[in-house]
């Protein structure tokens, strides 16, 4: 016999095949839900129902958007000197949280990765190396983080980024945890990283 009725299993099941939600912690949101009298499960179904309902992707730097720009791009205050690629939306709310970086950014949705079938073609790089025939910065920084996959990928930028772009190119200062995204990184941390960047030699 179930324990549970099968809504509260069904939600838990959805819940958990969130990553870093186990079962249990899916329980407790569950159950949370139950308790709650002011129908936030109603709204968290609401919200969820439309997020990627007019969700696309900004014409210039691949962030996610729902105008054909993103707020940063729009951003007249945003310096167009130094251009910041990094893998994933997440990375760009990190850095913006060092409140240290006020250039543009370009996202590139993921970093190459041939064992999960990631090329560089399944990337946002042809829409970068578009972009730099229209807007040439100062410097670009490459904010890969510190996996395998991700210095690869800068690896294969720069040398891309080199037959193209006759400015600046730096990474990270060290300091950035081996295998740890950005997004995990405190502040602190980061805003170092970022601040003492070095050359990409
Ligand atoms: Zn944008």
């Amino acid at each position: 016999m179930p324990l549970l009725p099968r809504s509260i299993s069904d939600a838990i099941e959805a819940l958990s095949d969130l990553p870093g939600i186990g079962t249990r912690s899916a329980e407790r949101l569950v159950f949370a839900l139950l308790k709650n009298e002011n129908g936030l499960e109603q709204k968290i179904g609401i919200t969820l129902q439309e997020l990627k309902k007019n969700l696309h992707e900004c014409e210039q730097c691949c962030h996610l958007a729902e105008e054909p720009l993103c707020p940063i791009c729009q951003d007249s205050g945003r310096s167009d000197k130094q251009l910041c690629v990094i893998a994933s939306p997440l990375d760009l709310l990190a850095l913006e949280r060092t409140h240290e970086y006020r250039g543009k950014y370009h996202v590139l949705h993921g970093v190459i990765s041939p064992l999960d079938r990631v090329r560089p073609e399944d990337l946002r790089m042809d829409s970068l190396f578009d972009r730099l025939k229209k807007d040439v910065p100062e410097e670009i920084i490459l904010a890969l983080s510190g996996t395998a996959e991700a210095d690869a990928t800068a690896l294969y930028l720069h040398d891309e980024l080199g037959k193209i772009f006759p400015g600046k190119i730096s990474r990270l200062a060290r300091g950035i945890p081996s295998g740890g995204d950005l997004d995990y990184l405190d502040a602190g941390t980061l805003s170092r990283a970022m601040l003492e960047r070095r050359a990409f030699d």
